[in-house]
């Protein structure tokens, strides 16, 4: 297939480029660099550079290539950032997807992988939590990427979008040659790693007395490897003959780890005593964010293969050691 993948010179975009790459795609790239690295982007896809508020250039780009689908991972990430700027998400994340759908359907594309997130689900009424939990964010971040995920059914009704949701835990750990870097790092197990290379004095812990076992919040972490194998197996469901398709999954490993037991992991993985200062909450975080993926694991047959939190954090520990300056572009 020919794949329109924006934000694939990010994190997780870069990952599943490459993954998609390997399944003999082709790979167009849509990145404004903002955020992304150009030396992420694999030399065998085509990098366009560009944002999505450019209605003018998406349309030539839609124009020129006859995509078979688009996977959307350009967007503003940080609950705690969203919190401050809220027009900002709701620009870069609620806008600029209404943007690009509208180009999907004006070319006739009709098949759409979604970057969706946990922060739908705010403080869950359980856990872990099943994707027809109540969607109640209690962040600006889950709210714009909510809305997104409340219009894909209209165009699925309206003009046949095939799509898949994919509702991301804790993205962690890196391949051998792609791995996590924004500036400035706001993430938990990069910051970390940032502190045992002593590049930063410590972590500061946010919140230490929610209603967990150690108060601190807990998360499900889910490495980058399985988040992007999560993606090529939407693609192939959404290519699969048939009435258009509506796919929401949650993507995470069913077990939670608290930010203590996270910092412990990483002294381990490092060998290196990592200083943690306990400081007040961030505002908008839930306390626990677990996930079941029970439904992808059983429609589509998803098999994380690395689903322990020390394998991802050593993964991402390789990585930085390797390229203590990133990706230099
Ligand atoms: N966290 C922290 N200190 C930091 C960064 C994160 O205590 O410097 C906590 C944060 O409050 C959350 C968890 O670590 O409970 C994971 O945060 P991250 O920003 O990595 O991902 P999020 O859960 O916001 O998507």
């Amino acid at each position: 297939m020919k794949v329109l993948v924006t934000g694939g010179a990010g994190y997780i975009g870069s990952v599943v480029c490459a993954q998609l790459i390997a399944a003999g795609h082709d790979v167009v790239v849509y990145d404004d660099l903002s955020k992304g690295h150009k030396r992420a982007v694999s030399p065998k896809a085509e990098l366009i550079l560009g944002n999505l508020e450019d209605r003018a250039g998406l349309r030539d780009i839609f124009q020129k290539y006859k995509f078979d689908a688009v996977m959307h991972f350009a967007a503003s990430i940080e609950a705690g950032e969203s919190m401050k700027s809220p027009g900002r998400y709701f620009r870069n994340n609620t806008a600029a997807a209404i943007a690009l759908l509208e180009q999907l359907s004006e070319h006739g594309v009709s098949r759409f992988v979604f970057s969706s997130t946990a922060a739908l689900y705010g403080n869950p009424e359980r856990s872990p939590i099943v994707e027809t939990d109540a969607l109640q964010p209690t962040n600006v971040y889950g709210e714009s990427k909510l809305l997104v995920e409340r219009m894909l059914p209209w165009f699925h009704r309206i003009h046949g979008l095939s799509y898949a949701s994919l509702r991301y835990f804790n993205a962690a750990g890196a391949t051998a040659e792609l791995g996590e870097m924004h500036s400035p790092e706001t993430h938990l197990i990069p910051i970390l790693l940032q502190v045992a290379a002593g590049r930063r004095e410590s972590l500061t812990v946010f919140g230490t007395d929610y209603e967990t076992p150690d108060g601190t919040c807990v998360r499900d972490y889910v490495h980058v490897s399985d988040l992007a194998s999560a993606h090529l197996l939407a693609l192939n469901a959404l290519a699969t003959e048939g009435q258009p398709k509506q796919l929401i999954y949650n993507l995470g490993n069913g077990r939670g780890f608290s930010v203590r037991q996270v910092i412990e992991i990483a002294r381990k993985v490092t060998a290196c005593t990592i200083a943690s200062v306990d400081a007040a909450r961030r505002p908008g975080d839930p306390a626990i964010l677990v996930a079941s993926s029970e439904k992808i694991r059983r429609d589509l047959g998803w098999n994380p293969q690395y689903s322990e939190l020390d394998v991802m954090v050593s993964s991402a520990w390789n990585w930085f050691q390797h390229h203590p300056q990133g990706y230099e572009d």
